[in-house]
Protein backbone atom coordinates (compact mmCIF):
# COMPACT_ATOMS: atom_id res chain seq x y z
CA UNK A 1 0.00 0.00 0.00
CA UNK A 2 0.97 3.70 -1.11
CA UNK A 3 2.84 4.78 2.87
CA UNK A 4 0.76 8.19 1.75
CA UNK A 5 -2.67 6.89 1.67
CA UNK A 6 -3.76 7.11 4.98
CA UNK A 7 -3.26 10.61 4.80
CA UNK A 8 -4.70 11.25 1.67
CA UNK A 9 -7.55 8.99 2.55
CA UNK A 10 -8.29 11.12 5.27
CA UNK A 11 -8.35 14.31 4.26
CA UNK A 12 -10.76 12.87 1.27
CA UNK A 13 -12.81 11.46 4.08
CA UNK A 14 -12.43 7.80 2.41
CA UNK A 15 -13.97 9.10 -0.93
CA UNK A 16 -12.94 9.04 -4.58
CA UNK A 17 -11.99 12.55 -5.27
CA UNK A 18 -12.99 12.00 -8.97
CA UNK A 19 -16.13 10.05 -9.28
CA UNK A 20 -17.51 10.35 -5.32
CA UNK A 21 -17.38 6.71 -5.12
CA UNK A 22 -17.71 5.92 -1.07
CA UNK A 23 -14.36 3.34 -0.24
CA UNK A 24 -16.41 1.88 2.97
CA UNK A 25 -18.52 -0.19 0.59
CA UNK A 26 -15.14 -1.55 -1.17
CA UNK A 27 -12.97 -4.81 -0.23
CA UNK A 28 -9.98 -2.37 -1.75
CA UNK A 29 -8.79 0.25 -0.37
CA UNK A 30 -8.59 3.16 -2.83
CA UNK A 31 -5.25 4.65 -4.60
CA UNK A 32 -3.38 7.41 -4.14
CA UNK A 33 -3.34 9.37 -7.57
CA UNK A 34 -0.80 11.76 -8.56
CA UNK A 35 -2.81 14.59 -9.98
CA UNK A 36 -0.09 15.51 -12.52
CA UNK A 37 1.64 11.80 -12.85
CA UNK A 38 5.28 11.70 -12.39
CA UNK A 39 5.53 11.04 -15.71
CA UNK A 40 4.68 14.75 -16.83
CA UNK A 41 6.58 16.52 -14.13
CA UNK A 42 4.49 15.95 -11.25
CA UNK A 43 5.92 15.89 -7.41
CA UNK A 44 5.30 13.21 -5.09
CA UNK A 45 3.92 15.87 -2.61
CA UNK A 46 0.94 16.22 -1.00
CA UNK A 47 -0.41 19.04 -3.00
CA UNK A 48 -0.58 16.29 -5.99
CA UNK A 49 -1.71 13.95 -4.15
CA UNK A 50 -5.80 12.96 -4.62
CA UNK A 51 -7.30 9.59 -3.20
CA UNK A 52 -8.82 7.80 -6.52
CA UNK A 53 -10.71 4.95 -6.96
CA UNK A 54 -9.62 1.64 -9.05
CA UNK A 55 -11.66 2.83 -11.87
CA UNK A 56 -10.85 6.36 -11.91
CA UNK A 57 -7.07 5.87 -11.81
CA UNK A 58 -7.54 3.54 -14.49
CA UNK A 59 -8.81 5.97 -16.57
CA UNK A 60 -7.03 8.83 -15.92
CA UNK A 61 -3.99 6.81 -16.54
CA UNK A 62 -0.95 9.75 -17.26
CA UNK A 63 -3.47 11.83 -18.85
CA UNK A 64 -3.88 15.42 -17.43
CA UNK A 65 -6.68 16.47 -20.17
CA UNK A 66 -9.48 15.77 -22.07
CA UNK A 67 -12.19 16.29 -24.98
CA UNK A 68 -14.90 18.89 -23.90
CA UNK A 69 -17.51 17.36 -26.08
CA UNK A 70 -19.62 21.01 -26.01
CA UNK A 71 -17.04 23.22 -26.60
CA UNK A 72 -15.23 20.84 -28.81
CA UNK A 73 -11.59 21.14 -27.41
CA UNK A 74 -9.15 19.59 -25.30
CA UNK A 75 -8.94 21.08 -21.80
CA UNK A 76 -7.05 20.12 -18.45
CA UNK A 77 -8.62 17.62 -15.97
CA UNK A 78 -10.12 18.36 -12.64
CA UNK A 79 -7.66 19.11 -9.76
CA UNK A 80 -9.30 18.07 -6.38
CA UNK A 81 -6.41 19.82 -4.79
CA UNK A 82 -7.08 23.18 -6.54
CA UNK A 83 -11.02 22.93 -7.63
CA UNK A 84 -14.14 22.33 -5.78
CA UNK A 85 -16.02 19.09 -6.84
CA UNK A 86 -19.20 20.90 -6.33
CA UNK A 87 -18.61 23.75 -8.45
CA UNK A 88 -17.42 21.65 -11.46
CA UNK A 89 -20.27 18.49 -10.69
CA UNK A 90 -23.44 17.98 -9.82
CA UNK A 91 -25.85 14.71 -10.03
CA UNK A 92 -29.09 14.27 -11.29
CA UNK A 93 -31.27 14.19 -8.58
CA UNK A 94 -33.01 10.58 -10.27
CA UNK A 95 -32.56 7.93 -11.90
CA UNK A 96 -29.92 7.25 -13.83
CA UNK A 97 -28.72 9.62 -11.25
CA UNK A 98 -25.80 10.75 -14.23
CA UNK A 99 -22.76 13.29 -13.49
CA UNK A 100 -23.19 16.58 -15.22
CA UNK A 101 -20.89 19.77 -15.37
CA UNK A 102 -21.49 23.64 -16.84
CA UNK A 103 -17.43 23.72 -17.25
CA UNK A 104 -15.51 22.27 -19.72
CA UNK A 105 -13.25 20.68 -17.39
CA UNK A 106 -15.66 19.08 -15.69
CA UNK A 107 -17.15 17.70 -18.51
CA UNK A 108 -14.30 16.51 -19.92
CA UNK A 109 -13.11 15.15 -16.88
CA UNK A 110 -16.08 12.87 -16.95
CA UNK A 111 -15.65 12.27 -20.56
CA UNK A 112 -12.31 11.15 -19.88
CA UNK A 113 -13.14 9.47 -16.69
CA UNK A 114 -16.29 7.61 -18.22
CA UNK A 115 -17.75 9.03 -15.08
CA UNK A 116 -21.27 7.95 -16.19
CA UNK A 117 -20.35 4.77 -17.99
CA UNK A 118 -23.46 2.06 -17.28
CA UNK A 119 -21.47 0.08 -13.80
CA UNK A 120 -20.70 3.42 -12.68
CA UNK A 121 -24.56 4.59 -12.54
CA UNK A 122 -25.61 1.17 -11.68
CA UNK A 123 -22.87 1.38 -8.62
CA UNK A 124 -24.02 5.64 -8.14
CA UNK A 125 -27.61 4.17 -7.64
CA UNK A 126 -27.04 1.83 -5.17
CA UNK A 127 -24.36 4.69 -3.19
CA UNK A 128 -27.83 7.15 -3.38
CA UNK A 129 -29.72 4.38 -1.84
CA UNK A 130 -27.80 3.60 0.60
CA UNK A 131 -27.13 7.12 1.66
CA UNK A 132 -23.63 6.99 1.03
CA UNK A 133 -23.07 9.24 -1.74
CA UNK A 134 -22.19 13.04 -1.46
ZN1 LIG B 1 -13.71 7.25 -8.78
Amino acid sequence: MNPNYLLVAQRAKHQCEYCHAPEVIFNVAFEVDHIIPISKGGLDESPNWALACRVCNLRKLDYVDGFDPVNQQQVRLFNPRTDSWYEYFAVQGEAPFLLESTTSIGRATLDRLQMNAPLQLRARAQWITLGIFG
